[in-house]
């Protein structure tokens, strides 16, 4: 059922090796780069987006509409997205609008996006964003929206199609990966690289390092996978069978709040940069790789295991958290 994309990224996005991490672990490291997506600095967003904008576009939309944190590299990938393909776009943002614009906020309004604050409460972004929707149609607008992260069926198509695309280079390559660990936030890269590996028989162990604090969100993140799931066993002919308790998540290294940057986070941005000469971000790649470093370090899984490392982006964001980074 693979449905049409409107090209934003620039794919296949590299697979290569981190020899230096490599070389202090008993671990073959891989790192796959979809940071360097190229949608206006990059992220996982862009592939989610392909599949989104070309909907928006097909059902006539002129208009789009998504919600996040200030700092949020989806709502910025939006912007840079909408731009290219002519829409407008209107972001919800959480908070108060800032006395200046950083990072990806500052991206957003470069990239032309109109930018609307909820105010102090986070909580309601749904109906908040049913609101600006129906002010928009008063307008004469037509808006899509795009739910937090992209994360619906649609948009994890993206990552459906990067396992299609990650197979491919693991057979070019000739190698294969026991476990791949990447980010889990609003579910959409999960739910979609795991249809994707059911699809086309990929048979790694998933590591997705959950980011959000449980506490902070409003449904559990099992099911907002196991959601997208359903609704692709709904529009397909081969149904995944599982249940959501099968689905894998990573819990611990989420104990401080979204957005908080610990000494992990630092220690993550630190070693990858320092090792490897590549930037993570400090919200949610500096999180995941944490907790992948901290998972081999204490050698939880076999010696020898060849491990992959999805990085997911959001290098603006740097730079708007430049005060916790200063003492690294
Ligand atoms: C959004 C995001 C994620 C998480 O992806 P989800 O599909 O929301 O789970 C991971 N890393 C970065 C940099 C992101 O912007």
């Amino acid at each position: 059922m693979m449905s049409p994309k409107y090209p934003l990224a620039f794919l296949p996005t590299p697979l290569h090796s981190l020899p230096n991490l490599s070389h202090d672990l008993p671990y073959k490291i891989y790192i796959k780069r979809d940071d360097l997506t190229g949608l206006a600095t990059g992220g996982n967003k862009t592939r989610k987006l392909e599949f989104l904008i070309q909907e928006a576009i097909d059902l006539g939309f002129d208009t789009v509409i998504t919600a996040g944190a200030q700092q949020s590299n989806h709502c910025r990938q939006t912007a840079a997205a909408s731009a290219k393909a002519g829409l407008s776009c209107h972001l919800l943002l959480n908070g108060t609008s800032p006395d200046s614009l950083q990072g990806n906020l500052l991206l957003s309004k470069l990239l032309g996006a109109n930018l609307h604050f909820s105010g102090e409460k986070s909580k309601g972004r749904q109906k908040a964003l049913e609101i600006l929707k129906t002010n928009l149609e008063s307008q004469g607008k037509k808006p899509y929206i795009i739910p937090v992260g992209g994360s619906n069926l649609t948009g994890a198509l993206g990552y459906v199609s990067a396992i299609a695309e990650l197979k491919q280079q693991m057979l070019t390559q000739k190698i294969s990966f026991d476990y791949i660990f990447f980010a889990s936030s609003s579910g959409g890269t999960q739910a979609g690289i795991m249809i994707g590996m059911s699809l086309y028989q990929l048979e790694s162990k998933l590591m997705p390092i959950m980011i959000d604090k449980e506490s902070e969100i409003e449904e559990p993140l099992e099911y907002q996978i196991f959601e997208i799931i359903m609704a692709y066993n709904h529009r397909s002919q081969q149904k995944i069978n599982l249940m959501p308790e099968e689905i894998p998540l990573i819990k611990g290294y989420n104990t401080a709040a979204y957005g908080e940057v610990t000494s992990h986070e630092k220690k993550a941005v630190k070693l990858m940069a320092q090792k490897e000469g590549i930037l993570l971000d400090p919200v949610y790649t500096g999180r995941a790789f944490y907790g992948f470093w901290d998972i081999l370090s204490r050698r939880l899984i076999p010696e020898n295991s060849r491990v992959l490392f999805w990085h997911t982006g959001g290098l603006p964001a740097l730079y708007a958290y430049h005060n916790d980074l200063q003492n690294i």
